[in-house]
């Protein structure tokens, strides 16, 4: 699929050639700002890329000077209803608004706070969600149209005003109707998509939906920022979109466990010993592109992980550990995620 036109949020290039990027949101209370910082920091220490929050009143327009003075990621402000929040936060220094054509559509307002976005040289989300076309027996193709077309009125205010620093969002919690509504959208135009599945539901569900919604897309080449929507907290959402990205190859935020389902042959605590090992990677804040690969048994596990860089399987008492799937050492079982560690620092860079 052709690259989309490059936009911008602060200094973050969204699209082009640039990497799917990974925005998170916010979601302590408006008025809670220890808790938004705090927040915003454990996004920006996951590795989120851009931050959106809410600016419901007026008085949250001054959230994008507050949270600059802690985290260094954009901060984008979500704009509803009120034309005057969104100009408010232009002038006090977002890096990107968001605004939903079906509740701020006068002409007029869109086409004064595009000149505003442009003097400013900030971005904008045109940021559709299916939630607000609500017709009964609605087909799926009918709606996913409606919310183009919906976009595309408002692409041509804000083209009037040559303002192109453009990007779009067509969320559903439908998955199939945010896929076919992204497509016909990058059919007709090449300015960068946001993607996710909205109102996902809890987390598992949630998990899935966004997976399967947003793998379909990226695999298609559809999405430059995605941002996954779940009933739970931020930092889980920024987890799951990273994994995401690294899991179709788009992204590289570290080591990727690889373990097995298990089954009969197995003879430890497998999950346990996985979580215990994630734990340990994140605490060392291990950054190395490596495929690591715990396995269940000593007798297929070394096949079966053979893509593995590094990887060990246990045994009843004795384990191995292997590399691209050949055994290189024995060791005892309760010795193996120790050896393997000490292996894996072989690859890191050296720490003072
Ligand atoms: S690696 Fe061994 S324990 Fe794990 S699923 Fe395969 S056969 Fe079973």
């Amino acid at each position: 699929m052709k690259k989309t036109k490059i936009v911008k949020i602060g200094n973050l290039e969204v699209g082009g050639n640039n990497p799917i990027r990974i925005k998170g949101m916010l979601k302590a209370p408006a008025k809670k700002i220890d808790l938004l910082i705090k927040e915003a920091k454990l996004l920006e220490k996951e590795g989120v890329e851009a931050i959106r929050v809410a600016v419901p009143e007026e008085e949250d327009a001054k959230l994008a000077g507050i949270l600059k003075n802690y985290v260094s990621v954009p901060i984008a402000a979500d704009i509803h209803f009120q034309p005057k929040l969104a100009v408010l936060a232009i002038n006090s220094g977002f890096d990107q608004i968001r605004l939903n054509p079906l509740n701020i559509s006068n002409k007029k307002d869109v086409k004064r706070i595009a000149q505003l976005a442009g003097q400013k040289g900030i971005s904008m989300r045109v940021g559709l969600n299916s939630g607000g076309f609500r017709q009964p027996g609605i087909t799926r193709e009918e709606l996913a149209k409606q919310m183009v077309d919906k976009s595309s009125e408002y692409i041509e205010i804000l083209e009037s005003q040559n303002f192109f620093d453009i990007m779009v969002s067509l969320k559903c919690a439908d998955i199939g109707t945010t896929i076919t509504a992204n497509r016909m959208f990058r059919k007709k135009y090449d300015y960068p998509l946001h993607v996710g599945i909205t109102a996902t539901g809890s987390y598992l569900e949630g998990i899935i939906k966004s997976s399967v919604g947003l793998g379909i897309m990226l695999n298609e080449g559809m999405g430059e920022i995605i941002r996954v929507s779940l009933t739970t907290d931020s930092l889980a959402e920024v987890k799951v979109a990273k994994y995401i990205t690294q899991s179709l190859g788009l992204r590289n935020f570290g080591p990727e466990i690889i373990s097995c389902p298990t089954c009969s042959r197995c003879e430890v605590n497998l999950p346990e010993i996985v979580a215990k090992f994630k734990k340990r990677l994140e605490d060392r804040d291990c950054k190395e592109p490596l495929k690591i690969a715990l396995m269940g048994c000593v007798v297929n596990g070394p096949g079966e992980a053979a893509q593995a860089d590094l990887g060990v399987a246990f045994g009843k008492t004795e384990g191995v550990l292997f590399k691209k799937g050949k055994v290189f050492k024995k060791t005892k079982d309760d010795r193996v995620i120790d050896d393997l560690a000490k292996e894996l620092e072989k690859y890191e860079p050296k720490r003072d």
